[in-house]
């Protein structure tokens, strides 16, 4: 955070670097529209496009009144390619990230990251150091390679890689798929790697209206895990293992699943409260005070498409899903679940933060400590150790079957 309380990112302005990095990509995705589509070629993930982008605009850039900047682009064909592989249409990419202002996230991380989330809440732009940029680009096209026989993971999906140059400072950029909606309440968010060594929210995270916990606060929370359908359990298990087997076989490591939960019972409750409080004895108006919309409306607007495809976490998983209830008011595609106490939830997950190398990874303090404390000590089975108590940790710490015995009454229990 800079002067006057203006978030700043490598002493620039954060409002800065969104105007700019908007007129960039709307630049890039632009420019595309000229070049036909043909097959992927191998040098297609090493090109790199400049353009610059002077005050007074020029013969293919427009005006404009922020610092003047260079804009790269990363592997444009190959990322026209990728956000193809998905279903994203060029003009839909456009209207996502260059027509309305971007939404700046507070990050719970320690690395200073900052992230970015367009309006309609699709995608996420997140700054990544040089190094990260890098791996990402010697990844692609292997990790496509993978995404293109498996759509269905909870990877993360790149969209594009960008940096923006301004008085000599670089900030690099990838364009990710969103995984938490931000039109429903989450109840609680996780950050989970299967590590007990200080993963435990700060306390300053914890005093946010939405905090991000971690493994320690989860096992607190939740001491008995989240209670899934076997079958929904077992497509989750699946495709985290397929997924690991990924991000080992690139020494990946560090990466987290992020988990948010929306509580269907909390929300109700939450609803019928806010409904007393502001008028009792009146039904016609939702919490908002807002006249309730006509059933119609209310299920089109629920059940609008995602514009990335197999993006939602049910999806992802392969799992079919069973109809919400209609007039539940969240967006489709949250895994069913059960909490210790017999409350539905909604789980929206998938894994983030995988361009941490293990060659990549700075030997920090941190990191020797939290080595000996995990007994993880022999250093060429790392990225191995990591995937193995990552998934052990979901399948029996995280995630649980529901027990038969609870199946057709699980509000009675307790
Ligand atoms: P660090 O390296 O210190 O762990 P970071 O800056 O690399 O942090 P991430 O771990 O990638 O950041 O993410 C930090 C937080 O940002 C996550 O815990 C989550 O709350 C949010 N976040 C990250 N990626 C996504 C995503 N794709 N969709 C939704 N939220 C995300
Ligand atoms: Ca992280
Ligand atoms: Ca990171």
């Amino acid at each position: 955070v800079g002067e006057g309380g203006e978030i700043t990112y490598k002493k620039i302005q954060s409002s800065q670097i969104m105007g700019s990095i908007q007129l960039g990509i709307q630049h890039a995705i632009g420019g595309l529209a000229s070049k036909p589509e043909r097959d992927l070629l191998m040098q297609d993930f090493m090109t790199v496009e400049t353009t610059n982008f002077p005050h007074e605009g020029s013969n293919h850039t427009p005006a404009h009144h922020y610092s003047e900047f260079k804009f790269k682009t990363y592997a444009p064909i190959a990322f026209r390619y990728f956000r193809d592989l998905f279903g994203i249409q060029p003009d839909d990419f456009l209207m996502s990230m260059c027509s309305a202002p971007l939404r700046e996230l507070s990050n719970p991380g320690a690395s200073g990251s900052i992230f970015y989330l367009t309006m309609d809440d699709e995608f996420i732009i997140k700054t990544v150091q040089h190094k990260e940029g890098e791996f990402l680009q010697k990844l692609l096209p292997g990790y496509y390679l993978n995404l293109d026989q498996n759509p269905r993971t909870l990877l993360p999906k790149f969209f594009g890689l960008y940096c923006y140059q301004c008085n000599s400072k670089n900030v690099r950029l990838v364009a990710m798929n969103n995984i938490l909606p931000s039109s429903v309440k989450l109840h609680q968010k996780y950050d989970l790697k299967g590590s007990t060594y200080k993963r435990k929210a700060s306390k300053g995270e914890r005093q946010k209206t939405s905090p991000t916990y971690k493994d320690l606060d989860f096992m607190e929370h939740h001491s008995e895990g989240l209670f899934l359908e076997a079958d929904t359990y077992n497509a989750l298990i699946k495709t985290m293992q397929r997924d690991c087997r990924v991000l080992e076989s690139f020494k990946i490591m560090d990466y987290s699943l992020l988990v948010g939960i929306h509580n269907l019972d909390e929300a109700q409750r939450e609803k019928t409260e806010a409904r007393l409080r502001n008028d009792p004895g009146q039904s016609d108006e939702d919490a908002e005070g807002e006249p309730k919309k006509s059933g119609l409306n209310r299920t089109r607007s629920i059940n609008r498409q995602r514009l990335v495809a197999h993006s939602t976490a049910m999806e992802s998983i392969q799992a079919e899903s069973e109809p919400i209830d209609e007039e539940e008011d969240v967006p489709p595609g949250g895994i069913p679940a059960r909490n210790e106490r017999g409350e539905r939830l909604l789980l929206f997950l998938g894994i983030i933060d995988i361009l941490q190398s293990y060659r990549l990874r700075k030997k920090l303090e941190h990191t020797w400590k939290s080595m000996i404390h995990d007994g993880d000590t022999v250093s060429v089975h790392r990225p191995s150790f990591y995937a193995q108590r990552f998934l052990d940790f979901m399948a029996k710490t995280v995630f649980k079957k529901i027990p038969s015995s609870l199946k057709h009454s699980p509000s009675k229990r307790k």
